[in-house]
């Protein structure tokens, strides 16, 4: 049997694992991504904190995918049409295909917040990067006192506060540190027996917690929350992501711009039409969980379901099954879940540390992380000069 040509949209988590899992079942696979690097974005955190650098989270794609049978086409898919099996892109062409894998994952919602335009946001490497080098102008600029805004009490905005509140500690620099969560507590719907323990940190760290505050307004300056103002030298933004699905016809979306697929991960109405990750919500099932772990798990279903399709064979239904929750409060303290049980603390730190240096794509990466967190728990950090 030949095997068709599979086109993937997007460069992610689940857009690289459906490749390398297709191209270990023989297929060929042509990628639609804006670059070719792989980001790992479990980790921008820290390169956010100056902890790792750029090159410690993003991978250029040949790096980990080494095969004849693999092809990248640099561009944005600007709309895809189902009818004539068509792809047209954002520099003008148009690529036909005969079955094709949507993973263009989620954006931040700029749009809850206004003013928005006067924060930053952790998606990408770059973001990552005008979070470090704005703390390290003010650093730099010699200013004695800084306050901090975090808006959004969700995993990035909690991982991201515990870890600037530690490095401005260790630089030595006054700071106020504040969080905005429009919940009780970070965690309180996900977890609330874990929300207590983030509570107890924030507290123990004089980071605010302002719970239950809808932030109104963010001014260059300041985060406005109903009658106050609280002043802040830089404001991240990380209340809510949306699907990146402009480019599909709004027939295929939930009201939430979500792709609605079937259990087996593909259109009710176009069967040769796959989709994965943070832009998916399943038929009767809802919307899976916007984690790494799920994108991964769902990419070696898609490739199961690609084979069996083109075999025609059954597909297989999907289910997610979160095995474990990770989120790091800064060194030495974490705290998630494993098989449903609660951990806290340094032992939640080792085992986040563990997890995510085995889950980063190639040993020389793995070594080269391990290095920078073995030298930076002596050593203070390299881009943050100290005053
Ligand atoms: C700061 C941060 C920390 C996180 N930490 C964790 C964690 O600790 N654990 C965990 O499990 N999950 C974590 N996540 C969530 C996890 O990264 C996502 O769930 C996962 O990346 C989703 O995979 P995806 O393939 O759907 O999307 P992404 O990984 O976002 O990939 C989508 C890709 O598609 C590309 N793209 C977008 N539009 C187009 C287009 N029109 N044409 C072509 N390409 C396009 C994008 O450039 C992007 O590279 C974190 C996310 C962030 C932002």
């Amino acid at each position: 049997m030949t095997l068709p040509l599979i086109t993937i949209i997007g460069n992610g988590f689940g857009g690289v694992y459906t490749a390398r899992a297709l191209l270990r079942r023989g297929f060929s696979v042509r990628m639609i991504a804006p670059d070719d690097y792989f980001t790992f974005m479990p980790l921008l955190h820290e390169v956010a904190t100056g902890m790792l650098c750029e090159s410690d989270v993003r991978f250029p794609l040949s790096s980990f995918i080494s095969s004849k049978r693999f092809e990248i086409i640099k561009s944005r898919a600007r709309r895809l049409d189902p009818a004539l099996k068509l792809i047209e892109l954002d520099d003008g062409r148009n690529l036909n295909y005969e079955l094709v894998v949507i993973a263009s994952g989620a954006r931040p919602r700029l749009d809850l917040v206004s003013g928005s335009e006067n924060s930053i946001c952790l998606k990408t490497i770059e973001d990552a990067k005008v979070i470090r080098d704005n703390i390290s102008a003010l650093i730099k600029n010699g200013k004695k006192h800084f306050e901090i805004n975090v808006v959004g009490g969700g995993f990035t905005g909690l991982e991201l506060v515990c870890e600037i509140d530690q490095m401005l500690d260790r630089s030595g620099v006054s700071s106020k540190v504040r969080i905005f969560e429009r919940g009780a507590a970070p965690l309180s719907e996900a977890d609330p027996k874990l929300a207590a323990y983030v509570e107890r940190r924030l507290k123990r760290s004089e980071i605010d917690l302002h719970a239950h505050a809808l932030v109104d307004r963010i001014d260059e300056s300041a985060v406005i929350c109903g009658p106050q103002s609280f002043y802040s030298d830089m404001t991240v933004l990380a209340a809510g992501v949306i699907p990146n699905t402009d480019f599909i016809d709004a027939a295929y979306l939930d009201d939430r711009k979500n792709i609605i697929v079937t259990p087996f991960l593909n259109l009710s109405a176009h069967s040769e039409i796959f989709a994965l990750g943070d832009i998916i919500s399943i038929k009767d099932q809802g919307k899976p969980a916007m984690l790494a772990q799920l994108a991964t798990q769902q990419a070696s279903m898609v490739a199961k379901n690609i084979s069996a399709y083109c075999a025609g064979k059954k597909l297989l239904p999907y289910t997610p099954k979160v095995i474990g929750l990770l989120i790091s409060l800064g060194t030495w303290d974490a705290v998630g879940r494993i098989f449903g049980w609660p951990i806290y603390g340094r032992l939640a730190w080792y085992i986040w540390r563990t997890v995510y240096l085995f889950k980063t794509p190639g040993l020389g990466n793995r070594l080269k992380i391990a290095w920078r967190w073995t030298i930076y728990l002596f050593k203070k950090r390299k881009y943050i000069p100290h005053s």
